[in-house]
């Protein structure tokens, strides 16, 4: 993985292990070996983890779908927030979340196949969510790769993580503050940091099946 992204001249992308379904003495042995930031897809699920887990000096990813109705509480127990789709939920994370904490890092959760799905902004309008963005950190977090809508061919793949890493070129040149892009998966990571990613969130290929 490291080699991939030194030959394409880039520091090598971040590693989050993605624990849902997980116990939290599954994610307690990778951290015991160095592993330090996880993701998780539910509110519920990754908050009673993390109160098992304190404190042990994790970082914890929300990469889910968010409900404004759950954003308080997202905006309390996470570190970063990978799935802001719409301004109003920036809003809501900014406000609800505890200044001891510091900012929150939030990524944008864009659609870059841009068809009609559930989840994501599209492309055209993914600025606009990063303009509302009064913390820091407002990235890209491409979901071409998701597991709701993955590609079946190879080829198309590696089109939309390249159309991704475009976008995230654009994006970041405009905003200095904007320096993750979250794509790839067990199943594609090596294609997504061939194409520039940051950080990939893998989960079977770490923890095996899920339960
Ligand atoms: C489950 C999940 C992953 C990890 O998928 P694996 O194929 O197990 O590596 C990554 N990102 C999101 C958004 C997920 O829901």
């Amino acid at each position: 993985m490291d080699n991939a992204a030194r030959a394409a001249g880039r520091p090598a992308a971040r590693l989050l292990a993605v624990s849902k379904t997980q116990p939290a003495e599954a994610v307690a042995t990778l951290a015991a070996e160095g592993q330090l930031a996880f993701g998780e897809n539910y509110v519920q699920e990754a908050a009673a983890k993390i109160a098992r887990l304190q404190p042990a000096g994790l970082e914890w990813h929300l990469i889910g779908h968010l409900q404004s109705n759950k954003a308080e509480q997202a905006a309390q127990l996470f570190d970063w927030v990978q799935t802001v789709d719409r301004p109003k939920l920036i809003a809501a994370l900014a406000r609800h979340r505890p200044a001891e904490r510091g900012p929150l890092n939030v990524l944008i959760q864009v659609n870059i196949d841009d068809e009609q799905s559930k989840h994501g902004c599209a492309p055209g309008r993914y600025c606009r969510a990063g303009r509302t963005d009064r913390r820091r950190a407002a990235a890209a977090t491409a979901r071409a790769d998701g597991h709701s809508r993955p590609f079946p061919e190879r080829e198309q793949r590696q089109a939309a993580f390249a159309r991704m890493r475009r976008l995230f070129d654009d994006l970041a040149l405009r905003r200095p503050s904007v320096d993750t892009l979250s794509m790839g998966m067990s199943g594609d990571y090596a294609d997504a940091i061939a194409a520039g990613a940051t950080m990939v969130r893998i989960g079977t290929a770490l923890f095996g099946a899920r339960h």
